[in-house]
C-alpha cells in the first residue's frame, strides 16, 4: 500500500467554552476545527480531528501549520508505506518536525491501520481494557473558592468519581480582573484547596494543577504541604518546566506525588530523562507530543521503571492509548475541561457522537468502531469549510 495524499480541510464549529481571562461562559463560541487526511491507492483512509498546540483535539491546526502539513509534508510522503508509522514517527523526529504536526501524520496513520484491519487502534496496539475512570477537570477561573467547592459536588452528583482544580492563575479572584499571573494567588488556592475537600469528604479523590504559575520552589511547597495535610491524590506541573532541578528538590521534600512535565517540549525522550532524574513521581503525555506511538512509548517506559503515566487530556486518541495500557499505569481519563454552565458534552455537529461519555459508575468507554473510532459527518464539514 501506498500514500497517494495527504490534506487538511479546516471548517468552522461552534462549543461551549470558558472565558478564563474573565471568569465568564462563552456559549456556542466559533472554533476553528481541522480534519487531516492521508489517502492510499488501495482505497483505504485515515483521518485526525484537531492538531492545536495544546493536545485538545476538538480545535484545529492553526492556518500555517495546515500549509505545512498540505505542502512539504504531503511532498515527503507520498509513495510511503502507511504501515511504516515507526519509520514515519522516527524520521519526522529527526527531521525536527514541529510536535503537533508530526502528531497529526501518526495519528492519522493509527486510524487508517485500524480501519484497514477493521480494529479499533487500541486492539491492534494490544487491548488492555475497554473502559477507563475518568475525572472532572475544572476550567481555571471558575471562580471564587466556594464556586469550587459547590461545582465540584455537581460533578460528584453526576457521576465523577474525582475531581480536578485548575485553579486561580492569569485572573484575580478578588479583583476579578485579568493578570499576567503575578504574584500568585497564593491564598484563594489555598482556600480552594480546603473548602472543595471541607464539601466532597474525606476520601474522595481529588487533584490539583496550578499549571506552572508557581514560581519558587519556596512557593510550591508551601501550597504542597496544604496538599498533603488535605489528601489530595496527585500535585501537577507546579512550576515552570524547563527549570527540572527544581521539580528534583520538589519530589524530594514533598510525599504527595508530582505529576510532570505536561507541556515541556520533546515527547518521550524528555519523559525518560525526567524519570531518570527524579523530577516529578509520575510522567505525563498525550496523543499530540508525538502521536499515538509517542503517547505508547512513554506508556512503556513509565511501566518499565514502575512509574506511573497520566494522559494529558482527553480525545479519541488518548482513550485508545488508555485502552492499551492497564489501569496500574494510567489510571484516570481527564475530562473536559468543565465549568459552571458550560455544556462539556454537547454533540459536535461533525461527529456522530461524542468520544467520553460518563457512564453511571464513573468510567469513559474506549470506542470500539475500526481506527480512532470516528463517526465524521461530511455534510457538515463541507458546508463549513474555511480556509
Ligand atoms: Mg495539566
Amino acid at each position: 500500500m501506498k500514500i497517494t495524499d495527504v490534506s487538511v480541510k479546516a471548517f468552522r464549529t461552534r462549543a461551549d467554552r470558558w472565558d478564563t481571562g474573565h471568569a465568564l461562559p462563552l456559549p456556542k463560541a466559533e472554533i476553528r476545527q481541522t480534519i487531516t487526511t492521508i489517502e492510499t491507492d488501495e482505497g483505504i483512509t485515515g483521518h485526525y480531528l484537531g492538531g492545536a498546540f495544546h493536545g485538545i483535539d476538538t480545535e484545529g491546526l492553526t492556518i500555517s501549520d495546515a500549509e505545512m502539513l498540505n505542502g512539504r509534508i504531503r511532498a515527503l510522503l507520498l509513495g510511503q508505506d502507511p504501515f511504516d508509522r515507526e519509520l514515519i514517527w522516527k524520521w519526522m523526529w529527526v527531521a525536527n518536525i514541529q510536535e503537533n504536526v508530526a502528531s497529526v501524520i501518526d495519528n492519522c496513520l493509527w486510524d487508517l491501520a485500524g480501519r484497514a484491519h477493521n480494529a479499533p487502534v487500541h486492539k491492534l496496539m494490544g487491548g488492555a481494557r475497554d473502559r477507563v475512570k475518568a475525572y472532572a477537570s475544572t476550567y481555571p477561573n471558575i471562580g471564587k473558592p466556594q464556586v469550587y467547592a459547590d461545582h465540584a459536588l455537581q460533578c460528584i452528583a453526576e457521576g465523577y468519581r474525582a475531581y480536578k482544580i485548575h485553579p486561580h492563575y492569569f485572573w484575580n479572584p478578588e479583583t476579578g480582573q485579568p493578570t499576567p499571573g503575578r504574584p500568585s494567588n497564593i491564598k484563594a488556592d489555598i482556600e480552594t484547596i480546603r473548602l472543595v475537600r471541607e464539601a466532597v469528604g474525606p476520601d474522595y479523590v481529588l487533584m490539583y494543577d496550578p499549571w506552572g504559575t508557581y514560581m519558587s520552589l519556596e512557593e510550591a511547597i508551601f501550597v504542597g504541604r496544604e496538599l498533603e495535610r488535605q489528601n489530595y491524590y496527585w500535585y501537577e506541573h507546579p512550576m515552570p518546566e524547563y527549570r527540572v532541578e527544581s521539580y528534583v528538590r520538589l519530589s524530594r521534600e514533598l510525599t504527595i506525588p508530582i505529576l510532570s512535565p505536561e507541556i515541556a517540549a520533546g515527547g518521550v525522550f524528555t519523559r525518560a530523562e525526567w524519570i531518570l532524574r527524579g523530577a516529578g513521581d509520575m510522567t505525563r503525555i498525550d496523543t499530540i507530543r508525538g502521536g499515538v506511538t509517542g503517547a505508547r512509548k512513554t506508556a512503556v517506559v513509565a511501566e518499565a521503571f514502575g512509574v506511573r503515566c497520566e494522559y494529558h487530556v482527553g480525545g479519541w486518541a488518548n482513550l485508545q492509548v488508555m485502552g492499551a495500557t492497564s489501569e496500574d499505569t494510567s489510571e484516570f481519563y481527564e475530562k473536559g475541561l468543565l465549568a459552571p454552565g458550560v455544556d462539556f458534552d454537547a454533540p459536535h455537529p461533525y461527529l456522530g457522537a461524542i468520544c467520553d461519555k460518563l457512564d453511571a459508575e464513573g468510567y469513559v468507554t474506549v470506542p470500539q468502531t475500526p481506527g480512532l473510532g470516528y463517526d465524521i459527518i461530511w455534510d457538515y464539514i463541507d458546508d463549513n469549510r474555511i480556509p
